[in-house]
């Protein structure tokens, strides 16, 4: 699987967080389950109404910046959804290997950059929970560009703001809209993930190069 990426042609490594080195099960969990539930409660509807009432409404949004801040939607429900995050934040999980993986891009020489479009209420819980931090030497926030990663504005005031040369970058994310936008822009390399939440199936038919097991492309050879 050595074969998957070529190592010799990257310098910086951009890694999405939800669902790419942090397990999806949380996100899937609070927004599909632990919501619901709490906005069930509130308004006197029961759990299967209140899911398919606000599946219904965050997907109007899908694919914008709304959909992933936590101000939005607190505003929208009426919930403090900060607050409520902090009560599942037991089940904040790396997926497996990928403090790992994080580790061996360092330990090569290369840059290992953290790029979500998670708001900066998740993304400071989550940095809280794990070690991401600690090998990340930039963590980037769609939200600071007022553009999702989905959006070709956002990866052009990337490189605008941080000088990456596109070409020399490998870019994992689990959302193929936002790696065509990558892969359009210009990042050299792109891989999807097979399995973003651990507690459901891994996915077939995927657009991109698919990631297993970040063990698939380790160890990562110097630079
Ligand atoms: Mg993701």
């Amino acid at each position: 699987m050595q074969d998957l990426i070529d190592w010799q042609r990257i310098d910086t490594v951009l890694l999405d967080m939800d669902g790419t080195l942090l397990d999806l099960y949380f996100d899937n969990h609070f927004w599909l389950h632990h919501v619901p539930m709490i906005y069930g409660q509130k308004h006197n509807m029961d759990m299967p109404d209140a899911h398919a009432h606000l599946v219904t409404r965050f997907g109007r949004e899908q694919g914008t910046l709304k959909w992933y801040s936590v101000d939005f939607w607190s505003e929208e429900l009426g919930l403090d959804l900060a607050l409520l995050k902090k009560d599942l934040a037991h089940l904040i999980k790396p997926r497996p290997s990928a403090i790992e993986f994080l580790q061996a891009i360092v330990e090569s020489g290369r840059h290992a950059w953290l790029v979500t479009n998670a708001h900066h209420h998740s993304l400071t819980l989550k940095l809280a929970h794990t070690p991401l931090a600690q090998y990340c030497e930039r963590i980037i926030c769609s939200h600071d560009f007022d553009e999702p990663k989905e959006a070709p504005a956002f990866w052009q005031a990337l490189q605008a703001r941080e000088h990456l040369d596109p070409a020399r970058a490998l870019f994992i994310d689990d959302s193929e809209p936002v790696l065509k936008a990558a892969h359009d822009f210009g990042i050299g390399q792109v891989l999807t993930i097979a399995q973003p939440d651990s507690q459901k199936p891994a996915r077939s038919g995927l657009a991109f190069p698919v990631l297993h097991h970040f063990d698939d492309i380790m160890p990562i050879p110097a630079r």
